[in-house]
């Protein structure tokens, strides 16, 4: 996994097809067959396709959505989903839910305004199928789906922390897009937003349309939205459509094999414990805990308009009494479990509460609640950042004749709900044309390095 990390560094060249033949499970784009199925695509002669998506995070049912949506009217389509914990019980369901385009630097990420662009689609999807649930609830009576918005806070503020940040932020902070813009302010102007903030080198950047929201509700709420956008699907045209989430462990991906027409793999952290992908993913596991912290009554409460914090540690503000603190980062763990330790979540809080105490103070005064973690599946470093893995995979289990059947949605790293809605879009256009090659190069080169580690 290293080996395969270090070569993606130290070289872009492309190794001959004829060193892919027979060996590795990773199907190399130029392998690109004649005999493509389309899976429901427009071109499609088929009228049905039963696809499963391995994963109910982000990944999982940001391609569930859109395969439902490209899809063509006229074909039959169930997608099973699969997940052994449940909605959101991976990662996607544990993180501090900060969404926003930019670097630590205040540098546009990689495709960072399509991807905003996409993101903020499926959050308004998310948010109009909970309205349209709480309408027909309150006609009868019954409480609403959440007990509060997914859309938690409007608002991120960066005050620098070292001299040398404070040239590059506002450098970059004019590279900013319109749509999520970067505002540069002085230690008074901070203030205002966040009363009694640190700002101690009088220099903060602010993203008033930044946002944390809150994962778990978002992820019901997007899978409201696929049931209701099969349902409506199916009584709009000629063929049926149909979701289902199947809280099941999958074991291989040779169990699946005869059921579907393709499988597309959304496991985060755990993509690589499949036997086919083991050892052929250049993936680093990170674990990272966050602490959960309440305001007691008689200390004056976290405005309910000032944003959260980014710095060495971030705060993403619940609600006017409670706030996250994130995030620690332990490489090379592979404990995904959520629950967190009593001696974990005091080491933990150890660690961050100095930082994020830097530039807020008061956060001393606020008390522990409770803690949670989640295993980060974190690709390799290239020049054009950390870029998610997508592709073609498992070669050797497909069947004779036919394209590519299991696909890669991985590597999603810090930066999972920022990615998820392009990614699920492009692999969802790819699988149902069955043709890699609508993915951009950047996010499957990486099975090149691979293979030319593997052979
Ligand atoms: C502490 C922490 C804080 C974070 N904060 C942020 C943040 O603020 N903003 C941000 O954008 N990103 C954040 N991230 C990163 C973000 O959480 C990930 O990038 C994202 O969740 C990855 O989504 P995923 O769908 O690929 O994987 P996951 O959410 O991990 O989903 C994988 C799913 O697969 C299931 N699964 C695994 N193995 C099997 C199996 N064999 N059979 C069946 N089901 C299986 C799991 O139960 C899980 O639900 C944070 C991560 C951590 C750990």
């Amino acid at each position: 996994m290293e080996a395969a990390a270090s070569y993606l560094l130290s070289s872009g060249r492309r190794p001959s097809p004829s060193s892919f033949r027979g060996r590795s499970p990773i199907h190399h784009p130029s392998a690109r067959s004649d005999h493509r199925r389309f899976l429901c695509s427009q071109e499609s002669i088929r009228r049905s396709a039963r696809y499963a998506v391995l994963g109910a995070g982000f990944a999982g049912l940001s391609v569930t959505w859109h395969l439902l949506q490209h899809s063509s009217k006229e074909c039959h389509i169930s997608i099973d989903i699969y997940d052994e914990a449940g909605l959101g019980g991976g990662a996607s369901g544990v993180s501090g839910g900060l969404l926003h385009p930019y670097s630590p630097k205040a540098k546009i990420l990689w495709r960072g305004s399509e991807s905003w662009k996409e993101c903020l689609k499926l959050l308004a999807t998310a948010e109009r199928a909970v309205e349209r649930r709480d309408s027909a609830r309150r006609s009868h009576n019954q409480p609403c789906s959440f007990d509060g918005p997914i859309i938690l806070k409007r608002g991120i503020l960066r005050p620098a922390t070292t001299e040398a940040k404070v040239e590059i932020l506002k450098e970059n902070a004019q590279n900013c897009f319109k749509n999520c813009t970067l505002e540069v302010l002085d230690g008074k102007a901070a203030e205002r937003l966040v009363p009694n903030l640190a700002v101690p080198l009088d220099f903060a950047i602010y993203m008033p349309q930044a946002m944390n929201i809150h994962p778990k509700r978002y992820l019901q709420a997007l899978f409201f939205a696929c049931k209701d956008l099969a349902d409506e699907a199916s009584s709009l045209r000629v063929a049926k459509a149909e979701v289902r989430l199947l809280k099941e462990h999958v074991k291989s991906l040779l169990e699946l094999d005869e059921k579907y027409d393709a499988v597309i793999i959304c496991l985060g952290a755990q993509a690589g414990m499949l036997p086919e992908l083991s050892g052929n993913l250049p993936l680093r596991k990170c674990r990272g805990i966050i602490a959960e912290l309440d305001l007691s009554t008689d200390i004056e409460e976290y405005g309910s308009q000032s944003p959260s914090i980014l710095s060495n540690a971030w705060l993403a503000f619940q609600s006017p009494r409670s706030v996250l603190m994130g995030s620690t980062w332990e490489w090379g763990s592979t404990n995904h479990v959520s629950h967190v330790t009593l001696q974990e979540a005091e080491k933990a809080v150890k660690e961050m509460l100095p930082k994020a105490s830097a530039v807020y103070p008061a956060i001393k005064k606020w008390d522990f609640a409770g803690a949670r973690a989640g295993l980060r599946a974190m690709p390799p470093l290239t020049p054009l950042g950390s870029l998610p893995l997508l592709g073609c995979v498992a070669e050797a289990s497909r069947r004779k004749g036919a394209s590519c059947r299991h696909w890669l949605v991985g590597g999603l790293g810090s930066r999972g709900l920022l990615y998820h809605g392009l990614l699920g879009k492009l692999t969802a256009q790819a699988v149902i044309s069955a043709d890699e090659a609508v993915l951009p190069s950047e996010l499957t080169s990486w099975k090149s390095r691979v293979q030319t580690e593997t052979s």
